[in-house]
């Protein structure tokens, strides 16, 4: 008798709780389900290519995929070849580990004209996922706007004004770098509602914004506070405070010192995009922060651009047959238990926040509680049998995580310049290399 477990997803969260299982002397089979054919969610599609590092922790992913334990589908999207009612009846445990990979809306007037594209769509562009590889946006514009004032805002402006040089040793898909080197952008406008102190990115991204080859970071000193001030723990306030010594520094700075400008712009919300078929620029209503929120004051202004992308958030999707909050864009679940048997971690248990590392206590809470709700398993679901013969009788043609591995090292051997890969951009590619 051994203890079944599904994981539908292969992204951070999944791989966290999959590792705290195998920390258990539990006899246990782990199955990672995944739409695509390859693992490790916004590892490869979220993360920017120019921050390689990062993406370091797919090797102890790796390690965990690859546990005698544990097997991977790649190539299964749970609620299309498979519906979850359906691995529920076969597994013991089923974990929802889908992520929240859809865009926030703004909800201002315009917001669908040409042109205007919401982040989680925009960065999966530039990172070669295949839903979004066909997106073509236009890039010949000379300024874009990026609304939003966290780490996605600000890898957006990044990836757009780096030069090819300073991407030369990334994994930028070349249908991106393309247009993107080839854009005549020079400005950069990332708009966040609220002022430097509630800004959400962290200071190591923000400092890099101020050593960029070709473009110089500007800010008003006007719009900066003299200092950090409100309840919070000194954690919080350190890192604010550096927030606005790097913003203050941004200040002094001259807008031809280069050939590229990021403009960071607080204290606006953005009321209208602009244009007929296609934007050409945003309409702001300036604001003032009572009681950490933003309130707008009546005074209005416009930023010209041919671009908008819209960092103001993720969300997910309702996931067919579980209970779904969908102001919150979460599954309904108390502390990740979701249903008896039916468990959620990462960003579809608590929303869209948070680092890599934030998913693992996720994991390991889920583990636990699996553990102690089932035990050794059932003895009467046999997990993985069945649900291979499910992808048999349905002709499902799942990526196994040693066929990963050879998509993989396909992708490494073809990188140039440095690159660590060159990625496959679409599913039928990665297919068609396993033959
Ligand atoms: C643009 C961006 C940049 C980021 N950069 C950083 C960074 O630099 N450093 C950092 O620490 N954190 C970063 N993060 C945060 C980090 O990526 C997240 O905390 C983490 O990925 C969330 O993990 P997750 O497992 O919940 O979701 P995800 O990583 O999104 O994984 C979900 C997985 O589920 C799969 N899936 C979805 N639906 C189904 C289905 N029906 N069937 C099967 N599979 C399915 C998806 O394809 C995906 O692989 C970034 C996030 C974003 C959006």
């Amino acid at each position: 008798m051994s203890l079944s477990v599904a994981i539908i997803g292969s992204g951070p969260a999944a791989f966290y709780t999959a590792g705290a299982l195998l920390k258990s002397d539990t006899d246990c089979r782990i199955d990672i389900i995944e739409r695509l054919p390859c693992p490790y969610g916004l590892i490869r599609f979220g993360v920017a290519p120019d921050h390689e590092k990062t993406k370091n922790v797919w090797r102890a992913f790796a390690k965990t995929a690859a546990h005698e334990k544990v097997n991977f589908y790649g190539n299964v999207e749970i609620g299309k070849e498979i519906s979850l009612g359906e691995l529920r009846r076969i597994y013991d445990a089923v974990v929802l580990a889908v992520g929240a990979g859809s865009d926030r809306a703004v909800g201002i007037p315009g917001e669908d004209k040409k042109g205007v594209f919401g982040s989680a769509t925009f960065v999966n562009w530039y990172n070669g996922h295949p839903d979004c590889r066909d997106l073509e946006p236009d890039l010949d514009v000379q300024a874009a706007v990026v609304l939003g004032n966290g780490n996605v805002a600000i890898d957006v402006a990044r990836v757009l004004v780096k030069t090819p040089g300073e991407m030369a040793a990334t994994d930028l898909p070349d249908y991106a770098a393309r247009p993107i080197h080839a854009s005549p952008l020079t400005d950069v406008y990332m708009v966040g509602r609220r002022g430097p102190n509630e800004a959400k990115y962290t200071n190591v991204e923000l400092r890099e914004m101020g050593r960029l080859e070709n473009c110089v970071a500007l800010a008003e000193a006007a719009q900066l506070p003299d200092s950090v001030a409100g309840e919070m723990s000194d954690r919080d306030r350190r890192m604010k405070e550096k927030n606005l010594a790097t913003v203050r520094e941004f200040t002094t700075r001259k807008g031809d010192e280069k050939p590229k400008r990021v403009h960071f712009k607080y204290y606006a919300q953005p009321v209208e995009i602009l244009g007929d078929a296609r934007v050409t620029g945003v309409r702001f209503e300036r604001t003032q922060v009572v009681d950490g929120r933003a309130e707008g004051v009546g005074e209005y202004f416009e930023i010209a651009c041919g671009l908008v992308v819209a960092a103001i958030g993720y969300t997910s999707r309702p996931v067919a047959e579980t209970p779904f909050d969908a102001r919150g864009g979460i599954v309904r679940n108390d502390d990740g238990r979701v249903e008896d048997g039916l468990y959620a971690v990462g960003w579809i248990k608590r929303g869209p926040s948070g680092v890599i590392g934030s998913n693992k206590p996720d994991g390991k809470l889920a583990a636990e509680q699996i553990l102690a709700d089932h035990g050794a398993g059932s003895g009467e679901k046999s997990g993985r049998a069945a649900f291979e013969a499910l992808l048999a009788e349905r002709g499902v043609r799942a990526v196994s995580f040693s066929e990963w591995q050879t998509i993989e090292a396909a992708e490494i051997a073809n990188a140039r310049h440095g690159a660590p890969r060159k990625k496959f951009v679409s599913t039928g590619e990665m297919l068609a290399l396993l033959g």
